[in-house]
């Protein structure tokens, strides 16, 4: 545990994922006392496809984050278990590739870079509310502080422990990295696969890294039990059965579904997928992590109330987006297995829906706004958004 000399940390943070390691930089840099907590060794692997969206570099303020980019994908090709496929292309990269433990580590740097005292393999045990502080316990010791940030991931405990109910609805993912050969990196060079068709929702992906590729599956959680053989059989329809196996891995996503359901209370924040801020159409919580560990820092910096600053600004800025692509998710799986020749057929001469998505995934509009456009969507998603 570093020494600080000092009692009481402004911040502790738990957890060095993209949610933990921006909060814990932005408060840094504005002169708060923080340490960030990992239970693993660093880097650690997150089984993860490894796309940032491209908005995600607008949230990092246009951090440079090519030290540790394996590339970008400007084209998707959308095929339902493997048939009727067909590309679109965006003018602009749509999302950056990289691998978790070496992107996750660069962001955590920059943490350390910036103040942050950190301590890995030092899993929060247990937490408990002092007068005016909290008192968190670790293998290597006891530590106290003013503020919590809990950025400890979809099945990290800090929720529970503090009681505050967060984010139950949940879907399951699974990841393999496989050493593909030159002709499948050749085929899928900048071109991610979103292969749909998956009951009641869900879809498998192909996102191309130098010289591998991160292949995977996320399904609605009932289903979970059939998510290895799933995506198997996919590997076998990429003709990568054969390939090298580099590292398997599946890992619940949460979602948020109501700005009812609680991400703080008092000075604890919950940040990242630790509050469910993942949405439900591409299950991408990157951007989502990013934008709300700036979200928690603000409301830290800046108000006596940080609990209720924060919760109204995840509802403000990013609930709406939640809500949104659970609206679009709805409709898009909806059509893609009740009519699924019909439904692809369409989304291939649809331009303004590609136009649409480029864009959001760009950070040039939002879900929310352009399902507003339509005459039915702001109607949907409000009926939708209450329900859990
Ligand atoms: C298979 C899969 C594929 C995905 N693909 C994409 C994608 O391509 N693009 C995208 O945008 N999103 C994707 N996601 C979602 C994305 O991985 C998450 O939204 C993102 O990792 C959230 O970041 P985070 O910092 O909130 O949490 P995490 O990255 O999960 O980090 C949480 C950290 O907390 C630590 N921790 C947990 N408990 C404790 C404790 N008690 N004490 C200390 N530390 C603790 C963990 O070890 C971990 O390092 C995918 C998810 C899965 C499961």
């Amino acid at each position: 545990m570093p020494s600080s000399g000092q009692l009481t940390w402004d911040a502790v943070v738990i957890g060095a994922g993209p949610a933990g390691a921006t909060a814990a930089r932005r408060l840094s840099t504005s002169g708060a006392s923080v340490l960030l907590l990992e239970k693993q060794s660093l880097p650690r692997y997150k089984a993860c496809g490894g796309g940032v969206p491209a908005r995600t570099i607008q949230l990092l303020d246009d951090l440079d984050i090519s030290p540790v980019s394996e590339g970008f994908v400007d084209t998707i090709d959308i095929s339902r278990f493997g048939q009727h496929q067909f590309r679109k292309t965006s003018k602009r990269p749509l999302a950056w590739m990289v691998m978790r433990d070496q992107f996750d580590q660069f962001l955590t740097e920059l943490a350390v870079g910036a103040g942050v005292d950190i301590c890995d393999a030092a899993p929060v045990q247990s937490i408990s509310g002092l007068d005016d502080c909290y008192q968190l316990e670790t293998p290597t010791g006891t530590v106290r502080a003013r503020h919590i940030l809990a950025a400890d991931g979809a099945t990290g405990p800090t929720a529970r422990w503090l009681n505050i109910a967060s984010a139950p609805t949940h879907s399951a993912a699974y990841e393999v990295e496989v050493a593909a050969p030159h002709q499948a990196l050749d085929h899928w060079h900048q071109a991610a696969n979103v292969d749909v068709g998956y009951r009641p929702w869900g879809y498998g992906w192909v996102f191309p890294k130098e010289g591998k590729l991160s292949v995977g599956v996320v399904k609605a959680p009932q289903h979970g039990r059939t998510i290895r053989n799933q995506t198997d059989r996919y590997l076998s329809r990429l003709g990568l059965s054969d390939a090298e196996v580099i590292k398997v891995k599946g890992h619940p996503i949460r979602y948020r579904r109501s700005p009812n359901e609680p991400v703080a209370k008092d000075r604890a924040l919950l940040v990242g997928d630790a509050a469910g801020l993942a949405d439900e159409f591409t299950a991408e919580g990157i951007a989502y992590a990013v934008h709300s560990a700036n979200l928690a820092a603000e409301a830290v910096l800046t108000s006596d109330d940080p609990a209720a600053a924060y919760t109204r600004s995840i509802n403000r800025e990013i609930q709406p987006e939640l809500n949104a692509a659970r609206t679009i998710s709805r409709l898009y799986y909806w059509c893609v297995t009740t009519w699924p020749w019909l439904a692809l057929k369409t989304s291939k001469h649809i331009n303004y829906l590609w136009r649409a998505f480029f864009q959001v995934m760009r950070g040039d509009t939002t879900y929310a706004e352009e399902l507003s456009v339509l005459p039915f969507g702001r109607t949907m998603t409000q009926a939708l958004s209450g329900h859990t």
